[in-house]
């Protein structure tokens, strides 16, 4: 039987309702256990981030400490589960597909819809697939999808090609660019051709570091240079990562590719991503992103923008002051987050 660990960071799965007042509240970890039984009949250990959190409270420092618990204990077990809340599920997934380089075995995060403790909730349903996942190995023994992923509702995605889509429906996440890794039926279908394998000779590396000094500016028709210029203006600003229209345009209007311009040339990275859900940037097809090409602002192809932003923190934490490596590294696939052609 596969150890898997269990790592409880918060959200609505951790959560139990009150017998007498009918509030939801986070459980400790002993609740939790009675509320899913049958995780006595599997070999997890728990480790529960105290005080649990709501995910909207996750911040890059709790991505350090997740990667972290990972890495120390990496070798005690086959696979790991992090329970999170969906709000940010996805940017943590994302960050820890970062942080967590060469990494050889799952790392699955779920959540659910309905806390733990209420009858018809997601959450056993998730959590026990899951844990399935997380030790699933082939017939030679290796672990089948040693990625970071987000299970939920019946599929499983490449953490870093996710974005919550739904905030009723049980099936929260979508992948939008990149087919699930496996789907869950009475079987668990996966598809080993699609999953992203580090070099098994390479050993895990941890990497904490994050800097947070990145912007998101989203555009839109009538966005007025004030806006663009105060962002642009932010004290320690490092890299921008721009929504744009369609395949990757923007406004032609002068004062918009001056104010890009003049940040490339501070040494500002910024990098243009669609607000189209599926799809890719593509620079240069139309003449509304010329200007932005001309300007010096990179592609993000089909980047989410949880990943993008989170990759930006990731590679300014790591590469200091090397701009210019930022913009390498940028520029290539480092786990799967983006499909360049
Ligand atoms: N607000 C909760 C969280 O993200 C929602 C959830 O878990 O679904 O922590």
């Amino acid at each position: 039987m596969s150890k898997v660990l269990l790592l409880l960071t918060g959200g609505t799965i951790s959560m139990v309702q009150d017998s007498r007042t009918g509030a939801l509240r986070p459980a400790d970890e002993r609740t939790f256990r009675n509320s899913v039984p049958e995780l006595n009949d599997v070999d997890v250990d728990i480790i529960a981030f105290a005080p649990l959190l709501d995910s909207s409270d996750v911040n890059p420092e709790c991505w350090a400490k997740m990667a972290t618990i990972v890495y120390d204990h990496y070798d005690a077990y086959d696979g790991f589960v992090i329970a999170h809340g969906t709000d940010t599920m996805s940017y943590s997934a994302s960050a820890l597909s970062f942080m967590l380089e060469n990494l050889q075995k799952p790392v699955v995060f779920t959540g659910s819809q309905i806390p733990v403790g209420v009858l018809r909730s997601d959450a056993k349903e998730n959590l026990l697939t899951a844990i399935e996942i997380a030790g699933a190995k082939d017939e030679e023994g290796e672990s089948i999808v040693p990625e970071v992923t987000i299970y939920f509702e019946d599929r499983l995605f490449r953490g870093n090609r996710t974005t919550k889509r739904n905030a009723e429906h049980f099936s929260a996440f979508n992948s939008y660019n990149y087919p699930p890794l496996a789907k869950a039926g009475v079987h668990i279908t996966y598809q080993p051709h699609l999953v992203h394998y580090s070099d098994p000779k390479m050993p895990l590396v941890l990497h904490v570091e994050c800097d947070t000094n990145v912007a998101l500016i989203k555009l839109f028709p009538g966005i007025t240079e004030p806006v663009v210029r105060s962002v642009l203006a932010t004290p320690g600003l490092r890299g921008v990562a721009l929504e744009t229209f369609g395949s990757g345009n923007a406004p032609t209007a002068e004062w918009l590719t001056r104010l890009l311009a003049d940040a490339v040339q501070r040494g500002i990275v910024i990098v243009s991503k669609t607000q189209c859900s599926t799809g890719s940037v593509e620079m240069g097809r139309y003449e509304t992103s010329v200007g932005l090409m001309q300007a010096g602002v990179l592609s993000g192809y089909d980047i989410t923008t949880e990943a993008l932003v989170t990759k930006l923190m990731y590679l300014f934490g790591e590469c200091g002051d090397d701009t210019e490596k930022v913009k390498t590294l940028l520029q290539q696939n480092l786990c799967g987050e983006m499909t360049l052609d």
